[in-house]
């Protein structure tokens, strides 16, 4: 029977990586597959799925329109895989559970589970609710705890804790950390209030 699942991380846990590797996999033994990831803008069309480790490869893309259909699906696709699928809406991830259970097509998705705020995004909530299948894959924070929380990080290296869920371009970068780690800047600014602590 085909199933949904949704394995999530933390930034830079390899999810790209494994999601290639499964795509070689599945090849290797005469399937096809179709990869989609997300388009950075609203347009859908060609994109790249590109690991750390220096593979990438051509994907098609999804934007919040794309509706994940048997229309959508070539004959002969024996899986879809996902990338970026913190991103789907709730309604694609609905779609997609549906076309594993009723169209027989397994889906996987790969995806953050949390952004910079620690709040979820729509499609890994979505996922997170209506998958067969949960894995979390682990990243290792600087401090050696498991990572299951992003920081996003200006570019004089300080966590910001407001703004927009997705930033396309600009300084910021991520880093994925614990949650203790996480919060030890709140704790650095609750230092720094004056008359806090007297
Ligand atoms: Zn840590």
């Amino acid at each position: 029977m085909a199933k949904l699942y949704f394995r999530y991380a933390a930034m830079n846990a390899g999810k790209s990586t494994v999601l290639l590797q499964a795509a070689y996999n599945y090849e290797e033994r005469g399937m096809a597959v179709l990869l989609f990831t997300a388009a950075l803008d609203d347009r859908s069309g060609q994109g790249v799925i590109s690991s750390r480790l220096g593979l990438t490869r051509q994907a098609r893309t999804f934007g919040p329109d794309t509706r994940f259909d048997r229309e959508l699906i070539d004959p002969g696709v024996a899986c879809l895989l996902i990338d970026e699928a913190q991103f789907l809406t709730s309604e694609q991830v609905r779609q997609l559970h549906r076309l594993a259970h009723v169209g027989g097509v397994p889906v996987l998705c790969w995806g953050l589970r949390s952004d910079f705020r620690g709040e979820a995004f729509p499609g890994s909530a979505a996922l997170l609710t209506l998958a067969d299948e949960l894995e979390e894959m682990k990243s290792i924070c600087a401090c050696g705890r498991k990572a299951s929380i992003n920081m996003r990080i200006d570019a004089g290296g300080r966590r910001v804790t407001e703004g927009e869920q997705v930033l396309i371009g600009g300084n910021d970068r991520y880093r994925a950390v614990c949650p203790s780690c996480f919060y030890s800047d709140d704790d650095a600014d609750h230092r720094r209030a004056p008359g806090l602590f007297g």
